[in-house]
């Protein structure tokens, strides 16, 4: 597939389902736009795209289209993917430095 990647379109790189035991919890599969592989979407990764454009893509085809792209805009994890990403690997989440006190109960 050759075509050119639009710009105005995010790339959403999720993990493949059959490279992963580890699921967020109420995660969707979806299937990578490009290599048509199951694919992962959190909650808060769907949230965050949710009303921009975007395609979803598994992990192999982000870095395949980042590495013949000059400006790829790939996403960057936002906090509540990081935080979610901790809970489903039974981590502490990040402390994150800007964000609010932490409510405990
Ligand atoms: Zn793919």
């Amino acid at each position: 597939m050759d075509e050119p990647w639009p710009d105005d379109i995010l790339t959403v790189s999720c993990l493949r389902a059959a490279d992963t035991n580890s699921v967020v919890p109420g995660s969707l599969v979806k299937t990578c736009w490009r290599c048509e592989a199951s694919i992962w979407i959190s909650p808060a990764t769907l949230d965050h795209v949710r009303n921009q454009p975007h395609r979803l893509v598994c992990m192999q085809c982000a870095l395949e289209v980042a590495s013949k792209d000059d400006d790829p805009k790939l996403l960057p994890p936002t906090a509540d993917q990081l935080k979610e990403l901790a809970e489903a690997l039974g981590l502490e989440p990040p402390e994150d430095p800007d964000g609010p006190p932490k409510a405990d109960g």
